[in-house]
């Protein structure tokens, strides 16, 4: 077939374009702390946002009792009870449903939805109720997911800016949501009280995290889109200066998908990537890295070799179709361990009707996926990096940067999502550029851990550390 040295070419130069050597992951490292102070100098002062999430306190592990979740998705939500037993004992998830929000209430009036809410968690309690034979008087406490963008004015009231993905109830914004669902559920007969309100995911996954080992200091989760938070010093916080909390500490939400930084390598298919999506300028980390997008960057470099040459043969069109080609496949394609590439060969078939397909060819491929995988994940752990430099606890100040007396203290990263947890490529490259990065001192102290289910335990455990009853 004609043009194997150019399709070649094109994989040298992507390549070359997406190198991550550990000279450029330290710019990142230093680009992503400096941008962190810059957004919690002011808002507006960089691309990360800094949220503040009013969350003071993290579970610990002895937190007592019942506590309840509630997350609103997009098409769905979800309820759930969990049972704490004090003395980090492992975590009763007693129930836990996921329900389709009825068409008419994403567009009806914001009563009209939490009311529904209300009364699903109502079902909930009483259906666990009965039998238990528990005498109920203390009051219920609920953490309440809320994933649209909220000016949050302490850890149990925020305000609705708009709405987002298919929601669109007009008598809501400006509401606090957490007393909206408060009348509801008072409406509906049911005693509880929203302990805390969360806009992020990642908040419940450090919750989680920290319920689990006291020395998780953020979360990060890296699935179809990504995000992390961490806990920041409140004096640290410039743009809110007077901020008063109990700990001294809070939770910031970095909104970290789009930090940006000219230290990134990006090559010509990430400018069209972005030129072709919907938010443009936007989330520019997140399309390097997130679960999203992997897929169709490999689609945008095979796309360009079928025009150089016809390695794919003559009816390689369908390859123009934007995210044809998902992260998952593209996974299995990446870790293909046939020794003659049959899972390759099946996808290319399957997928864009590319038959016959060489050996040689699908080689090629795999190195685009391995290309992408590890520059998406080399990445990510410079990011991580640089939470951890920007707290201290990068190994890189000497007693100021987490040395106790001479020891440096170890430091635990709660992380989620189905990148880093079902693509076992891409975790090896982000463990191995963390340590790498770190260097061999400061790396055993570092650890990424796995938590399961931060969106909604957390939530509940939350409530917990945020209880009445603490
Ligand atoms: P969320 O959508 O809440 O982020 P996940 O953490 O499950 O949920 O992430 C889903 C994303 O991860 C999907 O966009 C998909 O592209 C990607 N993904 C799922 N499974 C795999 C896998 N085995 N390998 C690579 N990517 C995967």
């Amino acid at each position: 077939r004609r043009g194997w040295a150019r399709a070649v070419a094109v994989l040298k130069e992507f390549e070359e374009g997406c190198a991550t050597p550990v000279s450029r992951l330290r710019q990142v490292v230093d680009a992503m702390a400096v941008e962190m102070h810059a957004g919690l100098a002011s808002d507006g002062g960089s691309k990360l946002r800094m949220l503040l999430t009013f969350v003071d306190a993290l579970p610990n592990g002895d937190e007592k009792g019942t506590y309840y979740a509630l997350h609103l998705g997009g098409a769905n939500f979800r309820v759930l009870k969990v049972e704490l037993g004090g003395t980090r004992s492992a975590i009763m998830k007693h129930q836990d449903e996921y329900q389709l929000i009825p068409q008419d209430l994403v567009t009806s009036t914001i009563e009209g939805l939490f009311d529904f809410l209300a009364m699903t968690l109502k079902r909930l309690v009483e259906k666990d109720g009965e039998g238990s034979g528990q005498s109920d008087d203390t009051i219920k406490e609920l953490g309440f997911t809320f994933p649209f963008p909220l000016k949050q004015l302490s850890i149990s009231s925020g305000t609705l800016v708009k709405w987002t993905k298919e929601f669109a109830i007009e008598d809501a914004n400006g509401k606090d949501v957490a007393q909206c669902l408060h009348e509801a559920l008072i409406k509906s007969g049911l005693e509880m009280r929203v302990a805390a309100l969360q806009v992020n995911d990642t908040v419940g996954t450090l919750a989680l995290g920290h319920y689990e080992d006291e020395d998780t200091v953020a979360a990060v989760i890296i699935g179809t889109g990504t995000n992390a938070c961490y806990v920041e010093r409140t004096d640290a916080i410039i743009k809110c200066q007077g901020l008063l909390t109990n700990s001294d500490e809070m939770v910031i939400n970095m909104e970290w998908g789009n930090f940006w930084s000219s230290h990134l390598p990006r090559t010509p298919y990430d400018f069209d990537l972005d030129d072709d999506s919907p938010n443009q300028y936007d989330q520019g980390f997140e399309k390097m890295i997130s679960g999203m997008y992997l897929g169709d960057i490999v689609r945008r470099v095979l796309l360009r070799m079928s025009q150089q040459s016809d390695i794919f043969g003559e009816c390689a069109h369908l390859l123009s179709t934007p995210f044809i080609l998902s992260t998952p496949l593209m996974a299995s394609m990446h870790e293909d361990s046939t020794p003659d590439l049959k899972v390759v060969e099946r996808i290319l078939l399957d997928e864009f009707k590319l038959p016959n397909v060489s050996l040689k060819a699908r080689r090629l491929v795999v190195r685009v996926c391995d290309v992408v995988t590890q520059r998406a994940a080399r990445l990510a752990a410079a990011g991580i990096v640089g939470i951890l430099k920007k707290i201290g606890r990068d190994g890189s100040g000497g007693v100021a940067s987490g040395r106790v007396r001479g020891k440096p203290k170890r430091t635990v990263v709660a992380i989620e999502g189905a990148l880093y947890v079902s693509y076992s490529s891409f975790k090896e490259y982000l463990n191995e550029a963390v340590a790498e990065i770190l260097g061999e001192e400061v790396a055993p102290n570092v650890v990424l851990r796995v938590t399961e289910d931060g969106s909604g335990v957390g939530a509940a455990l939350l409530a917990a550390s945020h209880s009445l009853q603490r």
